[in-house]
């Protein structure tokens, strides 16, 4: 039986911009069980009576380099046990601990990153756990073997001969269209940036890109996604810039559609 775990990262010790994402555990968490909607997938799904789902709190993450591993072994601990994970970020940098826990237990994992940015430098600011590079370091550990990114709309020169290096299979918004489908064989993992939204939607982000998708879309395509979504992390809400709370609410709501595809096989 394939059942869900929650799963806190509070960590943004690596943002390259703004602090913020540490607080967006607890904010997603607030909204998920906020009285003002119900706790169902758009499939119907009641998530509150669920016995495949539960919620498993927040790793403790200790400061330096320490979290990068205390990350992968904590959530490598959920899956051990037989749960998918969905990861409440933190930045961007959990990819890297969160894809490399999944690939020692999947082969053949296929990436899909939703994301306005490629996040492949090789390094930012002389930071190589930056939330600007996690990609670059997947991809030189060969941790997947494909990597998808949807919703680009920041690709420069230094970035573009990353994708190139790494053979990663870039979807521009530019060419985008909604009714997009991609072919995979083999386990997904989803790597979910609430930037790829456009800031309308979901404004309270660190690095606000205009120009993304819909609320709509977004959920579209989490939904139509090819399977099984053997792992999950939704990243880069920043509650300080989200006052009305509305990006955590865009976040719950984008929570709960991938918590329906961990928990379905196909
Ligand atoms: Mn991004």
């Amino acid at each position: 039986m394939t059942s869900v775990s929650l799963l806190g990262v509070p960590w943004d010790e690596h943002s390259s911009f703004l602090r913020g994402p540490a607080l967006a555990p607890a904010a997603i968490r607030e909204a998920l069980h906020s009285p003002s909607s119900n706790p169902s997938t758009e499939s119907g799904l009641d998530l509150s009576g669920e016995p495949r789902f539960d919620d498993a709190g927040d790793l403790t993450i200790p400061s330096g380099p320490a979290a990068v591993e205390a990350i992968e072994t904590g959530l490598g601990r959920l899956l051990d046990k037989d749960r998918r994970v969905l990861t409440l970020g933190g930045d961007h940098a959990v990819a890297y601990p969160a894809v490399r826990a999944h690939a020692q237990r999947h082969h053949g994992l296929t990436l899909v990153q939703l994301d306005a940015h490629p996040d492949l430098y090789d390094e930012f600011d002389g930071d190589r756990l930056s939330n600007a590079c996690p990609f670059a370091r997947i991809m030189e550990e060969g941790l997947v073997r494909r990597l998808v990114q949807l919703g680009i709309r920041t690709m420069n020169a230094p970035q573009r001969a990353q994708a190139e290096r790494f053979g990663v299979e870039v979807v521009d918004l530019r060419t985008w269209r909604p009714d997009l489908t991609i072919t995979v064989e083999g386990p997904v993992y989803v790597s979910l940036d609430l930037d790829v939204l456009d800031p309308a939607f979901a404004p309270g982000v660190s690095h606000p890109e205009p120009g993304g998708l819909s609320t709509r879309e977004a959920i579209g395509l989490l939904q139509r996604l090819p399977g099984p979504v053997v792992g999950a992390d939704l990243v880069e809400l920043n509650p300080m810039r989200d006052p009305t709370g509305v990006t955590a609410r865009v976040a719950a709501k984008l929570a709960k559609e991938l918590v329906a595809r961990l928990l379905s096989d196909g």
